[in-house]
């Protein structure tokens, strides 16, 4: 079988592709076009395996995406290329629509295309996997009973949000209108190894590594519902192998926390690890800033769905999966010099 995974460079492509590799026997093409959030780097060993080719191509480009399949002939499409960053999104909301939006428009064209012209049980056996958040369903009150099910209307406040709602409604008009074997999943925030140091856990560790200023939007009392990276992606791999087609699921943790017990984590964390650090207690490195525009107060996702009908359950706890993660960004210093000092995107040719 051939797994195209489009964004596979990125951070939670590349868990998957990390996945596929370790754990099946499958051939993986990741197509990405190498934005700023890609770091092929973040592939490890499929880079070098003739089991894996990483296409450079941008999912805009439908003549590229139909090329790309008919070479390649992929039995499944795992589709999380994005732009995925809120704070860029407010600033700069074009590359957003046109990559989360357009991109996945014009790749669905070229899927249908693709799977039309398979032979029947080839056709049978095809799945387009729509990759999305929880940040479309918008933002819940305090009650803890509250949470997103998969029935929970969309509400998304955020550019981000509202270009990933768009393609979500094109994937199941796809399947709906042409009959296209989607599936599709709303994931809440991730967090692990090879995290753009954009998003709020790998930023807060380098801050603090570094004695920097730990800024904290508005009262640092908004709550995500965290879930570690490979936990999702065996999420990913189990509803694009058993997942109902035209159906979504949603994917979380159970692991709701404040913003500002996130960073008091990470810093007591850093404590212990780096014992003779100038800058301890890491949590006086705290500032408060001014909050992001619209920032939606609470996500929690209720995971009924996938646990009962697909067996998944997640294998990290917060508490384990953040250990983990602040231990990954101490041991990764090549990993992380190579995107602070810029040289990681140059890497044209690394292309196969
Ligand atoms: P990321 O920004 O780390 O990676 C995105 C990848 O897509 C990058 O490698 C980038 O180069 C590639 N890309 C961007 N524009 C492209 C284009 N036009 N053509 C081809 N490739 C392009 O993002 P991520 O955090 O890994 O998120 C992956 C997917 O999962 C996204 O669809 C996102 O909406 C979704 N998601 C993310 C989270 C999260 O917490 N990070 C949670 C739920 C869902």
């Amino acid at each position: 079988m051939t797994v195209l995974v489009t964004g596979g460079a990125g951070f939670i492509g590349s868990a998957v592709v990390r996945l596929l590799m370790a754990e099946t026997d499958e051939k993986i093409v990741t197509v990405d076009k190498l934005t700023y959030a890609a770091n092929p780097a973040s592939l490890g060993d499929a880079l070098a395996s003739n089991r894996h080719s990483l296409v450079e191509a941008d999912i805009c480009d439908r003549d590229a995406m139909i090329d790309v399949l008919a070479t390649h002939k992929p039995d499944k499409i795992m589709h999380l290329a994005a732009e995925s960053h809120v704070d860029r999104s407010i600033d700069g909301p074009g590359d957003f629509v046109r990559t989360n939006v357009d991109g996945t428009f014009q790749l669905l064209q070229a899927a249908l295309g693709h799977w039309r012209g398979l032979a029947d049980a080839a056709q049978a056996d095809f799945r387009f996997h729509h990759i999305s958040t929880d940040e479309v369903f918008g933002s819940l009150s305090p009650d803890p009973q509250d949470k997103f099910k998969e029935t929970t209307p969309y509400a998304p406040n955020s550019p981000y949000s509202a270009s990933k709602a768009a393609s979500d409604h094109l994937v199941r008009a796809w399947h709906h209108t042409y009959g296209l074997p989607v599936v599709m999943s709303n994931c809440s925030n991730n967090y692990g190894p090879c995290q753009f140091p954009e998003k709020l856990i790998p930023l807060m560790i380098l801050k603090a590594k570094a004695g920097e200023a730990l800024p904290i939007y508005g009262k640092g009392d908004n709550v995500r519902d965290w879930l570690y990276v490979d936990d999702h992606a065996r999420a990913l791999w189990a509803i694009i192998c058993h997942g109902r087609i035209g159906e979504s699921y949603n994917v979380g943790g159970e692991a709701e926390r404040t913003n500002i017990q996130v960073v008091d984590k990470i810093c007591t964390i850093l404590d212990g690890m780096l014992p003779d650090s100038a800058h301890r207690p890491h949590d006086s490195l705290k500032t408060y800033v001014q909050d992001r525009p619209g920032h939606d107060k609470r996500y929690a996702i209720d995971a009924t769905k996938i646990r009962s009908e697909l067996g998944w359950v997640p294998q990290e706890d917060f508490e384990s999966g953040i250990e983990k993660t602040v231990g990954w960004y101490l041991e990764n210093d090549a990993w992380l010099q190579a995107i602070q000092d810029g040289s990681y995107l140059n890497r044209r040719g690394s292309a196969a």
